[in-house]
């Protein structure tokens, strides 16, 4: 048996985490397995849907890396199908027609409640019988579903364990509205069985739909796949994570600097674990994944948790992927990195000091652009009366280096200190700041060897006009 899973998205809006970390955990599933995954675009709700919300969450998969094997399937493009299968229910009884009005179903319920009975469609209620005795062909009706009315459905849940619901509790669903379309669990499950979907992992918040939808599968004569129910993620404050505890859709993730790598790292183990191993490579996540490894209980999503992992990933990835994903960056931020050091040097060089490739676009502009000021605060620090002698120092031994190395870099600042019989530090801040416009970088040597020689003499030259102007007015 070939595994296949399914990702199902309403298209409603963005891709959000929780749907994003329910498609991981699918595509893992199928990965693991050697099997397929398919996406299945939910979109009956044609008020909701919209074809913007199809094209968010298509970017947000293809961002995380979740390709699909098969689809994305429409279902409105298969509303003949699912009432094909309606018809067939209808031919063997197993569905029938309703032509109870809402009015009548609203007094019925009305009488439920005063009568402290459990409110439900009830076929045998004798206002409702004499309604359906009472039409003719032709008049308008819904098509129910004939749930059986004894025992109960069991499934093994591979989350949750064994589940048990009686049939007692529920009624016959509508599964063909008076306007000729089917509804939304009956869709799912003729999807799934064409599908051949072996494996449904979702969340939580339709566990509640799967045992009307095993009765559905039994009564087509479809395989009933596997369930995993997945928990739901909460925010901080122990609710249901949504807007209002800050991002939560995968692409705002992007926008915010963050790697694909560590979303799907995060998202995997918020609430699946191997041990205690907290970084997975995407072999590892495959090789590990399962499904009775995942937590029954909520996750709380902590975003310090996420930003060390995305400084690991900027850190430790190889600069070539962290420069794919830093060019969006860099296009938001307007910074042209053609004229300047190969970026994947400048990404070896800064990256680890980054928690965010916004963090990291915005500080490695001074490598590729040349500034017209100096931050006031480190110019103040940094470039005054005392700094004159070790930049002019060093500037002359700049202009005689030939060999334009960090080693040699290195060498020229330890032979300032020597000649100036001062320490390192009353030459690498003046020059840091002279070469960097700013008082925060990495090595002065290695970030000199990478600014490149011609504009290192310009800066530290526009550095020492800087001091000489304070200096005379500090006099
Ligand atoms: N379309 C449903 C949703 O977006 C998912 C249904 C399912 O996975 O069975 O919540």
């Amino acid at each position: 048996m070939t595994v296949k899973t399914r990702f199902a998205p309403s298209p409603t809006g963005y891709l959000h985490v929780g749907g994003a970390r329910t498609a991981l955990y699918s595509w893992l599933y199928a990965k693991h397995n050697k099997g397929e995954f398919v996406l299945r675009i939910e979109d009956t709700d044609l008020e909701r849907n919209s074809q913007e919300a199809v094209d968010a969450i298509m970017e947000g998969m293809e961002w995380l890396g979740l390709e699909w094997n098969e689809g994305p399937y429409f279902q409105t493009q298969r509303f003949d199908r699912y009432n094909e299968m309606v018809d067939v229910l209808l031919a063997q009884d197993k569905a029938y027609k309703c032509y109870a009005s809402k009015e009548l179903l609203d007094e019925v319920r009305a009488e439920q409640e005063a009568n402290k009975e459990m409110a439900r469609y009830d076929a045998n209620h004798p206002k409702i019988k004499a309604a359906n005795d009472a039409a003719k062909d032709g008049d308008p009706c819904v098509i129910r579903f004939r749930n059986p009315k004894e025992g109960s459905v069991v499934f093994d849940d591979q989350i949750r364990g064994r589940i048990e619901i009686s049939n007692s509790q529920m009624d016959d669903l509508i599964i063909r509205r008076t306007d000729g379309s089917p509804t939304y669990n009956f869709c799912v499950v003729v999807d799934d069985w064409d599908m051949e979907i072996t494996h449904v992992i979702r969340g939580e918040d339709h566990i509640n739909n799967t045992p009307r939808q095993i009765n559905i599968y039994e009564a087509l004569g479809a395989p009933v796949p596997t369930f995993a129910h997945c928990a739901m993620i909460l925010g901080d404050d122990g609710a249901k994570l949504s807007k209002r505890h800050g991002a939560v859709s995968v692409m705002q993730y992007r926008d915010m600097g963050y790697l694909p790598e560590a979303l799907n790292n995060y998202l995997v183990r918020l609430g699946w674990s191997h041990g205690d191993q907290e970084i997975f490579s995407q072999e590892e996540m495959i090789e590990f994944f399962s499904l009775n490894a995942i937590s029954k209980s909520a996750s709380a999503f902590n975003t310090d948790k996420l930003l060390w992992l995305n400084n690991h990933y900027i850190k430790t990835s190889e600069p070539e992927y962290v420069a794919k994903h830093l060019q969006w960056h860099l296009d938001q931020q307007a910074l042209n990195i053609e004229n300047g050091p190969a970026i994947t040097e400048v990404i070896k060089l800064v990256g680890e000091r980054c928690n965010t490739l916004v963090e990291l676009a915005e500080q490695i502009r001074y490598f590729y652009e040349d500034f017209a000021e100096f931050e006031a605060g480190a110019a103040k620090k940094h470039l005054r009366g005392v700094a004159k002698e070790p930049l002019e120092v060093a500037l002359a031994k700049v202009e005689a280096i030939e060999e334009w190395t960090t080693e040699n870099l290195h060498q020229m600042i330890a032979d300032v200190c020597a000649d100036l019989e001062i320490g390192m530090g009353k030459i690498g801040m003046p020059l840091r700041v002279a070469v960097t416009g700013g008082g925060q970088s990495p090595s002065v040597d290695a970030v000199m060897q990478l600014i490149g020689k011609e504009r290192c003499v310009a800066r530290i030259k526009m550095a020492l006009l800087s001091v000489k102007q304070t200096h005379n007015y500090e006099c």
